[in-house]
């Protein structure tokens, strides 16, 4: 291992930041190049399952994750179209127990802070903004990364964490653009006193229609409150972060209930993304090089656990290339075995549940909302156990373990 040599990631998001730090805590080097002029997150939320908070844990900050979290009672699904409660799961004691940590909800810059501070405050991260990866060579021994700007930076391993347009998975894939799937998600984040005072739940709420549906729930200490909408209507292009109207918004929602179309009504400066997706693959490495995150598994957003795989995904890195100091090719194939099959499932899950339990319609609706109130908060647990008990790694609880006493 060149030890001299910086492991170079591109890309400073979630992913990115995490696996930064991760490296670094087993004394690794680490390198992060950030296309964008400065690092930072959109101003939207996001959801954390209990896996999110093991790799907090294991990554270090666990403290100051909690300290930003808001930590919602019940994931609550509403029918849409008649605005009738279909199921709410317990997110409290029991679900804590049964899973080792909560379910919050944060602000994607509050989260991505976290990661950052701890960054800043490492030696051994240097994290540079500005610098545009277009693609790398190696020898075998090193790992070269060509910029935009002409520059080359050299290190001993590369990490593409450059999301879901990633250059460096061009090269290691190369399986050309994500797929369009045609869902048109729009976001807006608004004080809390301009929610309706009758749906300041302190809950995850998903009221799900025909081909659409809404999430809402409180950030930042409750000062705000989150809301997407989704309308599968098909769009051909994918779109990121483009301003749209309200009325644009609300044209896909006229067949919900009023009340579901009334929480449309109170956002404000509404963005609109076309969100696209992949198939899953098994070639994420290729030597010295590896993908992680958005890069390497890019996912709908129906199990809302994007961000969290990328985390997973960091912890694994880093626990691998510590377990195999001197063969960093075999702890990369380590890492890639250990996570291609649990974030597979996670892109292909996320697909069914946008199809069976976020925008089915007529009796298909009625089937989700017979069997999804008939199940008791223990099954629900017991269904959601292979996801919320794991932690990136295959031996879950010795990570935990070996983390407590770092
Ligand atoms: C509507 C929506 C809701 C979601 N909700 C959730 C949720 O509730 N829970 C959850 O866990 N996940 C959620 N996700 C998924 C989550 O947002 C992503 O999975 C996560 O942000 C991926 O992180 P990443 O670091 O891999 O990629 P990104 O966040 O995309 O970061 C990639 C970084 O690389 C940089 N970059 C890009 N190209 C280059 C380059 N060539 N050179 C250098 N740098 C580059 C970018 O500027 C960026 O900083 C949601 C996604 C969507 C769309």
């Amino acid at each position: 291992m060149q030890q001299d040599k910086p492991i170079l990631i591109a890309g400073g998001g979630i992913g990115g930041l995490a696996a930064a730090l991760g490296l670094a805590q087993k004394g690794f080097a680490v390198t992060v190049l950030e296309r964008a002029p400065v690092l930072g997150e959109i101003g939207a939320g996001i959801q954390l399952g209990p896996n999110a908070f093991h790799a907090f844990d294991y990554l270090g900050v666990g403290d100051a994750a909690r300290a930003m979290a808001v930590y919602v009672d019940k994931l609550r699904l509403m029918d849409a179209v008649t605005a009738e409660d279909i199921c709410a799961i317990d997110l409290g004691n029991k679900f804590r127990e049964r899973f080792g940590n909560p379910y919050a909800v944060v602000h994607r810059g509050d989260l991505h802070g976290v990661f950052l501070r701890a960054c800043r405050e490492n030696p051994r991260i240097t994290l540079r903004t500005g610098c545009s990866v277009t693609g790398y060579e190696q020898d075998g021994s090193i790992v070269t990364v060509q910029l935009f700007s002409g520059e080359r930076v050299t290190g001993s391993l590369l990490i593409g964490a450059d999301g879901l347009w990633s250059r460096v998975r061009q090269q290691v894939v190369g399986d050309g653009p994500p797929r369009v799937t045609g869902h048109t998600t729009y976001r807006s984040v608004i004080p809390t006193e301009q929610m309706p005072e009758d749906l300041r739940w302190n809950a995850a709420t998903l009221w799900a229609g025909p081909k659409c549906h809404i999430v809402h729930y409180p950030l930042s200490g409750w000062k705000v409150f989150n809301l997407v909408v989704t309308y599968h209507n098909d769009a051909p292009e994918p779109v990121a972060g483009q301003p749209v109207p309200e009325e644009e918004v609300l044209a896909g929602f006229q067949h919900v209930h009023p009340r579901a179309q009334d929480i449309i009504r109170h956002g404000t400066d509404w963005k609109l993304w076309v969100l696209c997706d992949r198939d899953p693959v098994e070639n994420w490495v290729d030597g010295r090089v590896a993908l992680l995150g958005d890069a390497a598994h890019p996912t709908l957003q129906y199990m809302a656990q994007g961000a969290c795989m990328a985390m997973e995904d960091a912890v694994c890195l880093s626990h691998e290339m510590a377990a195999r100091p001197g063969d960093p090719e075999a702890a990369l194939e380590a890492y890639r075995q250990g996570r291609v099959l649990r974030t597979a499932r996670i892109q292909l899950l996320s697909r069914e549940v946008g199809l069976h339990i976020y925008h089915p319609a007529g009796a298909h609706a009625q089937l989700r909302n017979a069997i999804m109130s008939a199940k008791s908060d223990a099954e629900w647990y017991d269904t959601l156990a292979w996801l919320y008990g794991g932690t990136g790694l295959a031996d879950g609880s010795a990570a935990r373990a070996q983390a407590v006493a770092a």
